[in-house]
Order: C-alpha cells, then sequence, then structure tokens
C-alpha cells in the first residue's frame, strides 16, 4: 500500500504540488492524468524520491519518510524507500552499450550483489513474461521503441519492487507499438503488480486503472474510482479533460 499525505512541493517560489493525498491499495492501478505541467512526473518522482518533498509523509508498505521544509533526510532512509520503487520512463532510458537482458541484470548484479548466474536466470524468466527473451541478446538501438519498454519494464521489475511506477510509458509510441505495451501492463495489472502510472493514454488508463487521480496545476481535482470517473467526471474541468483526451486518441487513431 502506498499512502501520500499532504505532500507540497515546491521548487523555488514555485509551489508544484499542493497539498496531495492519495492512498492506494496493494495491488490496485492509479491512473495520474491531467494536464501537461499539472504536476504528475513530480508526483512520481517525489514516491521514489527522486525528488525530495518539501513537506509531507510518503508511505510504501512499512516503509515511510515524513519530510519538513529545511529538514534533513539521510541517503540511506532515502535508499529504503527508493527501493521498494521502480520506475518505467516515458523514453525507456535502455543502457545503449548493454543488450536487453545486460540491463535488466544491471541492478540485480550492481546493486543487490546477486550471482551474475542467478540475476541471468531471473532477467530471462522477466524477458519471457513481456514477451521480449528471443531478444535477450540485442542491442537496444536494434529494437522498435515498443520493445525496449517491454525491455524497460522487466528492468523495472527485477528487483521486486512494490510498486511500479510508470511515466507516460506509452506517449513515445505509435499506437500499434503502443499496444504492445499497454497489452505488458494489462497482464502485470491483472496478476497484482500494485501501480502508479502518469498517462495521456487514455485506453492504457481504462484498460488497467482501478483508480483515477486527476491532477491540474499541482492539486488533485478530482479521484475516485477508474469507471466513475471516466464515465461519470463529477467536476468540469474533469470531463472536459477527458474529452479532449477522447478527441486527440479519435485523430490518433484515424
Ligand atoms: P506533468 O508531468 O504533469 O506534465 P511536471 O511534474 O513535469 O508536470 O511539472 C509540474 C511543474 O513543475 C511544471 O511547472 C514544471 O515546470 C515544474 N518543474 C518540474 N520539474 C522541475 C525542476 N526540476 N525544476 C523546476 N521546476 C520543475
Ligand atoms: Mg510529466
Amino acid at each position: 500500500m502506498i499512502e501520500l499525505k499532504n505532500i507540497e512541493k515546491r521548487f523555488g517560489d514555485n509551489l508544484v504540488l499542493k497539498d496531495v493525498s492519495v492512498v492506494t491499495r496493494e495491488g490496485s492501478v492509479t491512473a495520474l492524468v491531467g494536464p501537461s505541467g499539472g504536476g504528475k512526473s513530480t508526483l512520481l518522482r517525489c514516491i521514489n524520491l527522486l525528488e525530495i518533498p518539501t513537506s509531507g509523509t510518503v508511505r510504501i508498505g512499512d516503509e515511510e519518510l515524513t519530510f519538513h521544509p529545511g529538514g534533513h533526510v539521510a541517503a540511506r532512509d532515502i535508499q529504503r524507500l527508493r527501493r521498494q520503487t521502480g520506475m518505467v520512463f516515458q523514453n525507456f532510458q535502455l543502457f545503449p552499450h548493454r543488450t536487453a537482458i545486460e540491463n535488466v541484470m544491471e541492478g540485480l548484479v550492481t546493486v543487490l550483489k546477486w550471482p551474475a548466474g542467478r540475476a541471468h536466470a531471473r532477467a530471462l524468466a522477466l524477458l519471457e513474461k513481456v514477451g521480449m527473451a528471443a531478444k535477450a541478446d540485442a542491442w537496444p538501438a536494434t529494437l522498435s521503441g515498443g520493445q525496449q519498454q517491454r525491455v524497460a519494464i522487466a528492468r523495472a521489475l527485477a528487483p521486486s519492487p512494490s510498486v511500479l511506477l510508470c511515466d507516460e510509458p506509452t506517449s513515445a509510441l505509435d499506437p500499434e507499438l503502443a499496444q504492445e505495451v499497454v497489452d505488458v501492463l494489462g497482464q502485470l495489472a491483472s496478476e497484482g503488480t500494485t501501480m502508479v502510472m502518469a498517462t495521456h493514454d487514455l485506453r492504457l488508463a481504462s484498460k488497467v486503472a482501478d483508480e483515477v487521480v486527476f491532477l491540474e496545476a499541482g492539486a488533485i481535482v478530482e479521484k475516485g474510482p477508474a469507471a466513475r470517473v471516466f464515465s461519470n467526471p463529477v467536476h468540469q474541468r474533469t470531463s472536459r479533460f477527458i474529452a479532449t483526451l477522447r478527441q486527440e486518441q479519435a485523430a490518433k487513431s484515424e
């Protein structure tokens, strides 16, 4: 379970997250949606502490940290929380000079100090899960965007994180390549992987999300079960935004 309590994040004078509180159930998928610049990426980065919240509390499972303006957080504590998370980025960010399987093994070997043989076996099993075992020895540059993203998902899952964080995982991909990533994330969701994902992809959100959080200008406008928020949003800004996404999606698939 993930709990974010009263998260604020400032960059200088710019308050980009304003008193954001979200609870996600174990095994559930939460979609962060909303206009560009609304704070989705920053919120994800506050969960894995790539950004340190200015104030508020982050809890993942039994690990919890509370932040105060000007307060000091020990690197060890940050590591402890970060290790509960895996992250998938819009642009895959695979290591270009490592093969697909080496990318997946990397963290197991260098961070968790697994023996190479054990890491290789786990990496291969994960590549199988995302349908990429046949490309285990391929270089990232020879793979399509959809294939690279599937390898990146396997890499993020390698250390068995409690939560998979995805930042616009399909938005750099053409619709047909996005579909293979949607399918993999859908399969992970159905297996009970806890996920929080920022996405503009309605197909992805409506296929995998249990809960939707609509974030605008750093504040939560609306949150609730995905089926309800998508079909019957309470706030006009939410319904307008969803209508815009639908139009964009329709235009793209024409
Ligand atoms: P989204 O992912 O919803 O598009 P972001 O979280 O990327 O939104 O950005 C939210 C706001 O925070 C934007 O105004 C952005 O310019 C600002 N911001 C994000 N990262 C930084 C940073 N490292 N330094 C300063 N401002 C930032
Ligand atoms: Mg973003």
